[in-house]
C-alpha cells in the first residue's frame, strides 16, 4: 500500500477553509483525514474539543513541543497551533491521505521535513471581502479582528511558498478544483510506486 499524501490548506483567516473543507473531505475518492491540531487558544462556542482542536494549556503545548510531539508549530495571534506528529504518520502509514488546516510559518516547516507535500493556498476575491467575513463571525473583539487582518495581509505575501493558489470566490467551486489537484496527486503518486 502506498503511504498517504500530506495536503496542506491555509490562507488567511476568514477566507472560508472551513466551508470550502466540508464541500470535499467527505469524498471517499479522495481518502482524506483531517489532522486535528492542538492550540493553547480558547474554545469557540460550538467548537468541540477533540473534534476541531485539542485545546491545551501552555504548559501542556510546551512540554509536547520539548518531546519532539508535533510535526510543526506556530504561534499565532498570541496563541499557539501544532499537529500531532503521531496521528499523522499513522494515518499516512494507513494510506489516508492527511489533510492539514495550518498557517503560513507551518507550511514552510512542514515543506522542510517533507518536501513531497500537496501545499494549496486559498485567497479571498479581495481583501474587502475577506474583511466582511472576519467581522461577519462576530465572535471576537475588535483588536483581535485588527490583528487578524494584518496578519491576513503578511500572509498574503506568503502564497509563494505554496504550490496552487484556488480562489474562494465559491466553496464549491473551490472545493471542486482541490479535488482535482488532490485526485491528480494520487494519480501520480500511484503511477511512481
Ligand atoms: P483559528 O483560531 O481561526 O481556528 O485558527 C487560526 C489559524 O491557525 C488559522 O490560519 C489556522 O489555519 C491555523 N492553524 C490551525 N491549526 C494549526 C496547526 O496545527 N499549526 C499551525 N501552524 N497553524 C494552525
Amino acid at each position: 500500500m502506498n503511504k498517504g499524501l500530506l495536503v496542506v490548506l491555509s490562507g488567511p483567516s476568514g477566507v472560508g477553509k472551513g466551508t470550502v473543507l466540508k464541500e470535499f473531505i467527505k469524498d471517499p475518492d479522495l481518502k482524506l483525514a483531517y489532522s486535528v491540531s492542538m492550540t493553547t487558544r480558547q474554545q469557540r462556542p460550538g467548537e468541540v474539543d477533540g473534534k476541531n482542536y485539542f485545546f491545551v494549556t501552555r504548559e501542556e503545548f510546551e512540554e509536547s513541543v520539548k518531546k519532539g510531539e508535533l510535526l510543526e508549530y506556530a504561534e499565532f495571534v498570541g496563541n499557539y497551533y501544532g499537529t500531532p506528529l503521531k496521528t499523522v504518520e499513522m494515518l499516512r502509514e494507513m494510506g489516508k491521505n492527511v489533510l492539514l488546516e495550518i498557517e503560513v510559518q507551518g507550511c514552510i516547516q512542514v515543506r522542510q521535513k517533507c518536501p513531497d507535500a500537496l501545499t494549496i493556498f486559498i485567497v479571498p476575491p479581495s481583501m474587502k471581502e475577506l474583511e466582511k467575513r472576519i467581522r461577519g463571525r462576530n465572535t471576537e473583539p475588535e483588536e483581535i479582528v485588527q490583528q487578524r487582518l494584518a496578519k491576513a495581509n503578511r500572509e498574503m505575501e506568503m502564497i509563494g511558498q505554496y504550490k496552487y493558489v484556488v480562489c474562494n470566490e465559491d466553496p464549491k467551486l473551490a472545493a471542486d478544483i482541490i479535488r482535482v489537484i488532490i485526485k491528480r496527486h494520487m494519480e501520480t503518486t500511484e503511477s511512481n510506486a
